[in-house]
């Protein structure tokens, strides 16, 4: 335990207890509900709550399952992207995202992200596209460094931004490749479409999007939950038969399937909260305007979000970069302030991933970023005064640095 120094109570990551405690009759209600019904898995529960988030999100169909990391997979077996094949994504991101691509049968390979959004590149995208593949004699794209069909792209809307998904849509169209969003971090998220003259949200631009609800994320439910959204009604179709076994009617299996579904109570405590997500998002907003604020003056030594004139940001988390990344979380650890890093190893690094046989260096923008990057405190309720007190902190050790 580190000593809380400083003249206030610690601040923490993530604030999960205030929100809950609010609305604890209404949630405490679900259980009720659930437990008089024995209704624990599918139900209406479910599909109300499918309906309404697919309505938040602008999308036509919203399928619920158990997780973040099965909405992904499913997403992707349901989209038709064929076993072997190769789906481009970034280094960047929570390895779920690597994980489904793999366990739906594929392959994945990466390409950079961009320097400033942290998201894919579009350049790089198309760098890969033009350069790193070529066709084979059935005019199928091919990936020259594993010689398999090149089949998606999954674009990651990391730390609630939307990647810049006109290029990126363009691209896969004229390559045929099948755009899944990573949606994960970016429930509400929007990105202003030149394409189509309007603001559009996350998880209606891909052919199918995967949200999580895992607790921490910006619409959490109080356990495991995840979506699948999409304005395709067969892919949504064969999301709900995946999820269950690969049945459309008991005991009569198409295919098999998988044990993806949501629990009745999750998706009751989540329409619970969702009616207040938008007003989260805009606390989440100001906040991250707040920090913006106070870090005014110092762009030399820390590194703000940049949001684009064509985002909406969402602020799953606050980013900063710093050079002595390491001594600035200390300092805020003695100062008690908790802080994390989204993420300190890019995927093409990871023991995991050793067999695809990449090597330091192999994407310079990830790697730097990686070795950069500090998450600030940040949830819809931070007060003021703590922001207050983690940008003191953190101008306290640049001073100490340029002492030095
Ligand atoms: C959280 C997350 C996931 C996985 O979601 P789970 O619900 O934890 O399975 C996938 N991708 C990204 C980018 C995430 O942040």
């Amino acid at each position: 335990m580190s000593t809380v120094t400083g003249n206030g109570k610690a601040i923490p990551f993530l604030d999960l207890v205030t929100p809950h405690v609010e609305m604890e009759r209404e949630l405490t209600e679900v259980f009720q509900r659930a437990l008089r019904t024995a209704g624990f898995i599918g139900g209406a529960m479910v599909e109300d709550f499918e309906k309404a988030f697919a309505a938040f999100c602008g999308a036509s169909h919203s399928v619920a399952v158990s997780s973040g990391t099965d909405a992904l997979r499913f997403a992707i077996i349901a989209a038709g992207i064929q076993p072997g094949d190769v789906i481009v994504t970034v280094p960047h991101t929570f390895i779920a995202t690597t994980e489904a691509i793999s366990q739906a049968g594929a392959h994945p390979e990466f390409v950079d992200v961009d320097e400033r959004t942290y998201n894919m590149s579009p350049e790089r995208l198309q760098e890969y596209l033009e350069k790193q593949c070529t066709t084979d004699p059935a005019g199928k794209l091919v990936s020259r460094r594993s010689g398999r069909r090149v089949g998606g792209i999954i674009p990651v809307h990391l730390y609630g931004q939307m990647a810049d998904m006109d290029a990126i849509l363009a691209l896969g169209e004229k390559y045929g490749l099948i755009v899944i969003e990573d949606a994960c971090q970016a429930h509400g998220a929007e990105y202003f479409s030149r394409k189509n003259d309007c603001w559009k949200k996350a998880g209606t631009m891909g052919r199918a999007a995967a949200f999580s609800f895992y607790p921490g994320k910006n619409l959490g439910a109080c356990g495991e939950a995840g979506a699948v959204t999409t304005n395709d009604a067969k892919l949504a179709e064969k999301v709900k038969i995946l999820r269950d076994h690969g049945q459309a009617h008991k005991y009569y299996h198409d295919m098999e399937g998988y044990n993806g579904r949501l629990d009745a109570i999750q998706a009751g405590l989540l329409s619970v909260k969702l009616p207040h997500l938008a007003k989260w998002n805009a606390a989440r907003r100001e906040r991250a305007g707040e920090y913006n604020r106070l870090l005014e003056g110092v762009e030399s030594s820390v590194v703000r979000p940049h949001e684009p004139s064509w985002s909406r940001a969402v602020y799953h988390l606050y980013v900063i970069r710093t050079h002595d990344r390491n001594g600035m979380i200390n300092r805020l650890k003695e100062a008690g302030i908790a802080t994390g890093i989204h993420y300190p190893i890019p995927l093409h690094m990871q023991k995991a991933y050793d067999y695809l046989n990449y090597r330091q260096g192999d994407f310079p923008v990830s790697e730097k970023v990686a070795s950069e990057i500090v998450s600030l405190p940040m949830f819809p309720t931070l007060q003021a005064e703590q922001q207050v007190r983690v940008v003191q902190e953190i101008l306290r050790c640049l001073s100490v640095e340029m002492a030095r």
